[in-house]
């Protein structure tokens, strides 16, 4: 069971200031993300492409704001659990229990729900045989590319995680490319290279084809897969990994007695918390009169949803109000030297 002033679900960039900002008024958070990466949408969605709204950063990538989100954080050595999905909330006296997915526990008085439009969860196969084989020789992402080593793999999918993992995978096993399309929807260079890799012998291309089935017993021993045309054509086979993008759902946050309003949880402005006390929600997860969905409407729902946090946190202590640029307790939980 893990202890913390904070439990924080989410580590979109809305997530990661808020650290900040509890951070800086003495508060302790932890962060429970489903995905394997931290970052929110900037990172899953669109890593390279340019934000020219970030207030003192004419421009930067989804990728370079994480970064410095991550820097600007580093003095308060949060602890992120990544891959856990926060399935259930309740509450234990002052506290709040949260449990995960992995049936991890946290105790916190107060929670703050950064969950953007949800959790994002991988489109899978539309076959039957596909959840029997879930973790056990079907796969929707990679955590570990050494259990494909030396073995038959099919990759399913047109876009560039199917390509990139078709390439890295290439290098150990025999790989065989699947998508239901002619064409490629992956970086140009990316598909010169699968296919350059075909042309040499270094991997398999079969298109336009999509899975039928799959058959084994306790493994996968072989899948169908058809065409167009309805031709059935049969592959050993040891793995199946399919990239067919991500879903985004509310999942289980609909389930936590939360008031909800078309998949956003209405808050109060005055403090960002929600119907329940010690719930906050900020980022693209909240709602109220007016609410932008921006990065920067996010920064200032974490600033203020902190210092609520802080009164449920420290209730024997009194909250003041101070400046980063004069307070010396402030820089000192910065790590920088006062002047
Ligand atoms: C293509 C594109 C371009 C954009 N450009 C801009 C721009 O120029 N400027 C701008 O300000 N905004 C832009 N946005 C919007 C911006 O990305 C969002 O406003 C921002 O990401 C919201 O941040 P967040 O932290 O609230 O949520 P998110 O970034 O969505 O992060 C939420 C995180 O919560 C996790 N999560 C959800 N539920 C759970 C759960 N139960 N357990 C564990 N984890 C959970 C998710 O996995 C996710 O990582 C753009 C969005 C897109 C898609």
């Amino acid at each position: 069971m893990i202890k913390t002033d904070v439990l924080v679900i989410g580590a979109g960039p809305v997530g990661l200031f808020a650290i900040h900002q509890l951070g800086i008024i003495g508060l302790k958070a932890e962060v429970v993300d489903n995905l394997d990466k931290i970052g929110g949408q900037c990172i899953e969605l669109y890593p390279d492409k340019p934000i020219y709204d970030i207030p003192a950063l004419p421009m930067c990538t989804g990728e370079s704001l994480t970064k410095n989100l991550l820097e600007q954080i580093k003095p308060f050595k949060s602890n992120f659990h990544l891959n856990e999905r926060v399935e259930e909330i309740n509450k234990e006296k002052n506290n709040w229990k949260i449990t995960t997915n992995k049936k991890k526990v946290f105790v916190a008085p107060n929670i703050i729900i950064a969950g953007g439009v949800g959790s994002f969860e991988p489109r899978k196969f539309p076959i039957k045989e596909a959840e029997k084989f879930e973790n056990n020789g079907v796969f929707y992402s990679v955590k570990d590319k050494n259990i494909f080593k030396n073995k038959k793999i099919c990759i399913f999918g047109g876009g560039d995680s199917a390509l990139d993992w078709a390439i890295e995978l290439s290098k150990f096993s025999q790989v065989t490319l699947v998508h239901r399309r002619k064409e490629f929807r992956g970086a140009d260079h990316s598909v010169k290279l699968v296919k350059k890799l075909q042309s040499d012998g270094k991997l398999k291309i079969k298109t336009p084809f999509q899975i039928n089935s799959i058959e084994g017993q306790n493994k996968i021993e072989s899948i169908t897969l058809v065409d167009d045309a309805g031709k059935i054509e049969k592959l050993q086979t040891d793995n199946v990994l399919g990239f067919f993008g991500l879903i985004m759902k509310l999942g289980p946050i609909a389930e936590w007695g939360l008031n909800l309003d078309k998949k956003t949880i209405p808050v109060d402005t005055g403090n960002f918390q929600t119907n329940k006390e010690g719930i906050f929600a900020i980022g693209d997860i909240c709602s109220y009169p007016g609410k932008l969905k921006l990065i920067l409407s996010g920064f200032h729902e974490g600033a203020l949803a902190a210092r609520a946090c802080f009164k449920l946190a420290r209730p024997n202590e009194k909250y003041r109000f101070e400046f980063t640029t004069t307070s010396k307790s402030m820089q000192e939980r910065l790590g920088v030297k006062s002047k």
